[in-house]
């Protein structure tokens, strides 16, 4: 079975857990899982879990990238490439200061560098800890109107592709939307297509093509959301998702 998670902040004020409380669900999800991220053989033994954290914060690149480093393990980063800067000379402190909301309000986060800059992501790439997924161009529904598809799927891929010198094959899907257009452009670029759903994977295949990602944000305690009763609701939820034939309701 292949478990997969989905974090966005740390410290911050919404889709977001305290950092003393995120490392105790790291140190419990080492222990029980085996740590994996797309193309790693998945162990028979154990549960494998993919951890994911999207649009690339800088609060990821300074809490949880040197965790990363402390555990020895692998993540990916969900990266919208058009909210990226080269780099920037403002404090941690200043980068950090914005609530959820107020860093997208009036493009905010192009004044206080609120998201990684591509040498921080250059940085961690390097590491071998964080793998890059694209997270679209703009960070724009999918299926919204006027939306340049070419630009959030393809595009988006080669910048990452440029700037990061890899191939990159995970897309994580902003808000988890998808439509027939997008999802059959998707396949035809991306090998791994992630979304929220709260179910279960066998594998990297995912459910109908798939990966159904776990909420993993404002976490009550380090386990709960693996818990048996919990993991049982997954299970039925990907269940009822591989029978369902209707293209349009993946
Ligand atoms: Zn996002």
């Amino acid at each position: 079975m292949l478990l997969s998670t989905m974090y966005h902040h740390i410290n911050c004020d919404q889709f977001s857990n305290d950092l003393e409380s995120f490392e105790q669900h790291l140190t419990y999800v080492v222990d029980r899982f085996d740590i994996v991220v797309p193309g790693d053989t998945l162990s028979k033994k154990k549960d494998n879990l993919c951890l994911t954290f999207d649009d690339a914060y800088f609060d990821f690149y300074y809490y949880v990238f040197p965790l990363l480093k402390k555990y020895q393990i692998k993540v990916i980063l969900a990266v919208p490439t058009a909210l990226i800067s080269d780099s920037t000379d403002l404090t941690p402190y200043l980068r950090m200061s914005l609530n959820h909301k107020e860093i997208y309000q009036e493009k905010n986060y192009q004044k206080y560098g609120s998201f990684c800059t591509w040498d921080e992501l250059r940085e961690m790439q390097d590491s071998g800890f964080v793998v890059m997924a694209s997270h679209s161009h703009t960070h724009k529904d999918l299926t919204g109107k006027n939306i340049n598809l070419q630009e959030e799927i393809v595009a988006s891929k080669r910048i990452l592709e440029e700037k990061m010198q890899t191939e990159i094959e995970s897309f994580i899907l902003p808000f988890g939307r998808y439509d027939y257009n997008s999802f059959t452009l998707l396949q035809k670029h991306y090998r791994y297509i992630f979304k929220v759903g709260q179910g279960v994977n066998y594998d990297f295949r995912g459910v109908r093509g798939l990966i159904y990602r776990i909420d993993g944000d404002e976490l009550e305690d380090d386990r709960s959301i693996f818990s048996f009763r919990s993991i049982l609701g997954y299970r039925i939820k990907s269940l009822a998702k591989t029978l369902h034939d209707g293209i349009l309701d993946r």
